[in-house]
């Protein structure tokens, strides 16, 4: 039997860990200069690195590394030895205050978008207090925030906690406001649901699309896809359920609390969640978890797909980012509340919530945007590509009424009074779950639904806590400025429901009818990553940034150059490995099979003149009109490829890759798919849909 209660955060040098090993002294100091984010005194930090290296060769460490996340979108880690060599020949284990707060990175190799000259190659990493360190594979991992020398952010963790302090200052404000003079600060809340699939690795290993690109790039569909839907928390495989196990124990001992798990839809696919943390450290969290997931799996003889569509025609995988605001005395701002003031503070923050969403729906839409996730948005299992709220029902009836100065219809069971209105008991839990909203409200937080499963956590954090941030700043002047508080509470809602309320849908965010509705209104449908990411570029959002200090206008460029740069880049090396496999691959195994059946008819006539090869001849007819269509799609793809490359601008040669080479990947694939269904079993160079998602027994 396992205790969970001691293996939780065996690998963590957690709080616990520094209270019974660090100075009293020192850990209340510690504690002081967290709460008040300030910079750690040295003298501080050589005691705190001193404990922590005690404690790491304790646990069996015998390196450290800074661990980031640069804007490739993976984590990265350098390790350095825990030694210093003496003079006598023999070594020592040191770690010291200045090894634990900074360290000095050859930043080269990341990506920058322009933001560090050649000649400057260098950047640093410095300690993120606030996200525990912890043993990953007998390494001390420092968490860091990674900069170049002039102090632009070149990682994902550096402005999410700039978007932390940003939400923080002006929720702050308004609570005051509310008459909270004891709240200081206010953190983000993220609960991130991880999906992703698993298959068994002497499968995968047959696949060159799944190893190139992380997705099938052929395949045509199984008798039996997720038709039956008989997968949604079915019953878990011990397959599964053991490499389940030991995931649950490995994330235990980093401290990752997590929680729920469960099959999903599709056949093959299947979903973690932990208990929600501090947003920098639910960004952390999930970093190890996907790492793990791929880890473990192939530990098992499996390997973990992150891929968001890893195969057409089945539900791809998301990451669901569920969201709140929580005060340093434990308040949840999004939590409806028992008074009238309670309530009116949550209708405020809720409001915030809209504004931002509707003012900076295209900010969240690139958060989300990339090659992956273009092929899930819009597909039947995901949010389409509009942003749009549910709030639900009772609500928007609330809303609606404050907004047209009428009472409302008073059939709930208490009323309460928010700024000159009357209005009933804000409902606790608003039970009616849309499913296909890609923002919604589920009864003390949002849940952003259009993440996909492989990207980081932390951009969709970003834009949310600085949009929110805005919103706040915005009714905090308002508010501060009013005669009358009651009334400008009031008008604030009245203008948010009037000016954002389009952003506000509960229906059936799959259909059709949708689509037309979101233009009607207005509302940006910004399909692919071609389409969303200029817009990080425009005016209002560089204000925006600028005026939190999340990001400046030179790290944003940046941050659009690398994604539109690994857009192509991707589309490029998938465009690659369909020439390779139709040419190595699935051309030679068809013109085997096509030598057979043609040797098959000479054998029938030279023995029966008259004897029937209808089979014969009719495949033989429909695979060489395909092999044929198949070679010209190569030809043209290649050359598409080579074109590519000539293509001047960042955002012309995204949408070459878009309009030219994706279509003719597809056609491709059309054709070889084709192909398979024609072809004898033995002869397909691959395992087909049905082996791969039906491998794990
Ligand atoms: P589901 O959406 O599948 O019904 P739950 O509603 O139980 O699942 O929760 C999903 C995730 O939301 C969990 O990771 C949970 O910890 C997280 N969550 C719950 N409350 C909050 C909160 N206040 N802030 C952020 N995340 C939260
Ligand atoms: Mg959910």
């Amino acid at each position: 039997m396992i205790n969970v209660p001691e293996l939780f955060g065996s690998m963590v040098f957690n709080e616990a860990v520094m209270k019974e090993r660090l100075p009293e002294a020192v850990y209340r100091e510690f504690l002081k200069t967290l709460e008040e984010g300030k910079e750690l005194d040295i003298s501080l930090a050589n005691v705190i690195a001193g404990a922590m290296k005690d404690w790491a060769l304790e646990k069996g460490a015998t390196h450290f590394t800074h661990w980031f996340q640069p804007l490739t979108g993976a984590t990265s880690e350098k390790h350095d030895a825990l030694i210093t060599p003496q003079k006598d020949g023999t070594v020592i284990m040191e770690f010291s205050g200045k090894e634990l707060v900074r360290g000095e990175s050859d930043a080269s190799s990341f990506p920058s978008g322009g933001l560090r000259a050649t000649c400057e190659a260098r950047g640093y990493t410095v300690w993120d207090p606030t996200s525990y360190a912890f043993i990953k594979d007998g390494c001390l991992c420092i968490p860091t925030a990674f900069c170049s020398y002039g102090g632009e952010a070149l990682d994902k963790k550096t402005p999410l906690l700039r978007s932390m302090e940003a939400i923080s200052a002006q929720a702050v404000r308004v609570l005051k406001l509310f008459g909270h003079k004891d709240v200081k600060s206010v953190k983000t809340t993220v609960g991130p649901e991880q999906e992703y699939f698993l298959v068994d690795k002497d499968v995968f290993d047959k696949r060159k699309d799944l190893i190139y690109a992380g997705r099938t790039l052929f395949g045509a569909q199984p008798p039996k896809g997720q038709d039956m839907e008989g997968h949604y928390f079915g019953i878990i495989k011990p397959r599964v359920q053991a490499f389940m196990k030991e995931l649950n124990e490995e994330l235990w001992k980093l401290g990752v609390p997590a929680k729920t798990e469960h099959n999903e839809t599709a056949p093959a696919q299947h979903e973690t969640a932990p208990v929600f943390a501090t947003a920098n450290i639910a960004t952390d969290h999930n970093q190890l978890t996907m790492e793990l997931l791929q880890k473990i799996a192939r530990k098992h003889g499996m390997v973990c797909l992150l891929h968001e569509k890893p195969f057409n025609g089945v539900n791809g995988s998301g990451k669901h980012n569920n969201w709140s605001v929580c005060t340093d005395t434990g308040i949840n701002l999004l939590e409806p509340g028992d008074t009238p003031k309670e309530n009116a503070q949550f209708l405020l923050f809720f409001c915030a919530v809209i504004k931002a969403v509707d003012e900076y729906q295209d900010l969240l839409r690139i958060s989300v945007a990339s090659a992956g996730n273009d092929l899930r948005l819009g597909a039947n299992e995901a949010p389409p590509a509009i942003v749009s709220m549910f709030i639900g029902e009772d609500l928007e009836d609330i809303l609606k009424a404050i907004a047209s100065g009428t009472a409302l219809d008073t059939k709930a069971v208490e009323q309460l009074k928010v700024g000159v209105h009357v209005l009933p008991k804000i409902p606790r839990d608003t039970s009616d779950r849309n499913r296909t909203s890609p923002f919604a409200f589920t009864g003390n937080k949002f849940e952003f639904r259009m993440l996909g499963s492989s990207e980081s956590a932390a951009c969709t954090n970003i834009m949310l806590n600085t949009a929110v941030a805005e919103s706040l700043r915005v009714f905090a002047d308002r508010l501060e400025k009013a005669a009358d508080f009651k009334k400008e509470l009031d008008a604030i809602i009245k203008d948010v429901v009037n000016k954002n309320g389009r952003i506000i849908f509960n229906g059936n965010g799959y259909g059709e009818e949708w689509v037309k509705e979101a233009e009607r209104r207005g509302l940006l449908n910004l399909k692919t990553m071609p389409d969303a990411y200029p817009h990080y570029l425009d005016e209002k959002n560089k204000k925006l940034f600028a005026r939190h200090g999340v990001l400046s206008e030179s790290e944003m460029h940046a941050r659009f150059e690398i994604g539109m740069e690994h857009y192509c880049k991707t589309i490029k090396i998938e465009a690659l490995t369909m020439i390779n496999m139709t040419e190595k691959e699935i051309l030679p195994a068809v013109s085997r099979f096509e030598k057979d059946l043609a040797e098959t008819v000479i054998n029938k006539r030279a023995a029966d003149k008259t004897a029937d090869c209808a089979y014969e001849t009719f495949v033989l007819k429909e695979l060489s009109a395909l092999t044929g269509r198949a070679l010209d799609s190569v030809q043209r793809l290649k050359s598409l490829v080579r074109d590519a490359e000539n293509v001047a601008g960042i955002t012309p040669q995204a949408q070459f890759y878009r309009d030219r080479i994706l279509p003719e990947m597809e056609n491709l694939r059309a054709s070889c798919d084709r192909m398979e269904e024609k072809t004898a079993k033995d002869y397909w160079p691959f395992p087909s849909y049905g082996d791969l998602l039906y491998s794990v027994k």
